[in-house]
């Protein structure tokens, strides 16, 4: 049905062998070098780029046995960049289908169908189980992180996502980064790497080395051209998130609010940014509580309830927009407003 080469991965991400191996996605299952887990037998894959985690059902006992990593239920992949979303979304889809229909059982035998709600994302057709959660515009797909509208006709920006790095919702893209510059013993570095994160993480990474690179021209003409990544092919509703979400990750919420105010001009429900302002109040909070010479705990309590009324009208317009429900649960501070 739809075949893949593949590398088993170690825990350091490095392949275990030379060649490539086969798999297969076939009716029942996921071949890995001949050997079947069943869709049933999944409890989620997640990805990062190339690299595949196939996490196993707690308990189950599969063909793929052998390959699972010590101390993990599961196990790691890589496969062609350019395949991964298809083949991840291809498994998406078969299985949460399985653990949706499983989940309608379960209510059933509970007498509590009325509360089983089910959608499909547009963007990856992974099947989403809503049970319990309101109704509301917005949807949010933690299988391929996009956000959609109840008529699964809107979807956000398809790179905009949360950043790895700094945990805000903005562009992510690949950038080159290439330090390179001497200035004495005790200043100077030699490195080349490629990181996946938001535009903010690139301009702030940007500043300091920047200067440094200047004098020493490769180096210099990759920030350029990193720089100038960030600053073209910005859709015009979004042109100030990036320095909100600095400016926010500072903890100069006071300098990003207006910035924030003016987006909502143009996206006022859009619960990505409704969820980077949140953040940025509850990282201003953070940021005065962790200072043990300040003792202006009033401001910080006004921050904090400034962040819930933002975050709780994220999950107004979305009620199941994970990343603002991992903001709840994580911050005890914090404490959800129903309208
Ligand atoms: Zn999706
Ligand atoms: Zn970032």
């Amino acid at each position: 049905m739809f075949d893949f080469d593949f590398h088993f991965l170690n825990t350091s991400n490095k392949p275990t062998s030379y060649f490539d191996k086969q798999g297969s996605i076939e009716e029942e299952g996921i071949y890995f070098d001949g050997e079947l887990l069943a869709f049933s037998e999944i409890q989620e894959v997640i990805r990062y780029q190339n690299r595949l985690s196939f996490i196993i059902k707690a308990g189950e006992k599969t063909a793929v046995d052998e390959f699972l990593l010590p101390h993990f239920n599961g196990f790691m992949i890589r496969v062609k960049q350019q395949e991964a979303f298809d083949i991840k979304s291809t498994i998406d889809r078969r299985y949460t289908e399985l653990q949706v229909e499983e989940r309608k059982k379960e209510l059933s035998k509970k007498d509590e169908l009325h509360n089983f709600r089910t959608t499909q994302c547009p963007t990856c057709k992974s099947h989403l189980d809503l049970s319990y959660l309101k109704p509301t515009k917005y949807i949010f797909c933690k299988y391929c992180d996009s956000i959609f509208n109840k008529y699964g006709n809107y979807t956000d920006l398809s790179d905009y996502k949360i950043c790895p790095v700094c945990s805000y919702y903005n562009r992510l893209q690949v950038t080159p980064k290439i330090e390179l510059y001497f200035y004495g013993k005790n200043d100077k570095a030699f490195s080349f790497e490629k990181v996946y994160q938001c535009d903010s993480c690139t301009e702030r990474e940007l500043r300091p080395r920047f200067w440094k690179n200047v004098p020493f021209v490769v180096g210099a003409l990759t920030d350029f051209v990193a720089k100038n990544r960030i600053e073209t092919d910005i859709d015009s509703s979004y042109t100030e998130l990036t320095k909100a979400n600095l400016l926010g990750y500072w903890g100069r919420i006071e300098e990003a609010k207006p910035l924030y105010e003016s987006m909502f001009l143009y996206v006022k429900d859009q619960p990505g940014v409704l969820y980077d302002f949140g953040k940025a109040y509850l990282d201003a909070a953070l940021l005065l509580l962790e200072d043990a010479e300040f003792t202006g705990d009033q401001q910080a309590l006004l921050y904090i309830r400034e962040s819930v009324r933002w975050l709780s009208r994220c999950l107004q317009m979305c009620s199941n927009y994970q990343p603002a429900i991992t903001l709840f649960q994580d911050n005890e501070e914090l404490e959800y407003e129903e309208e």
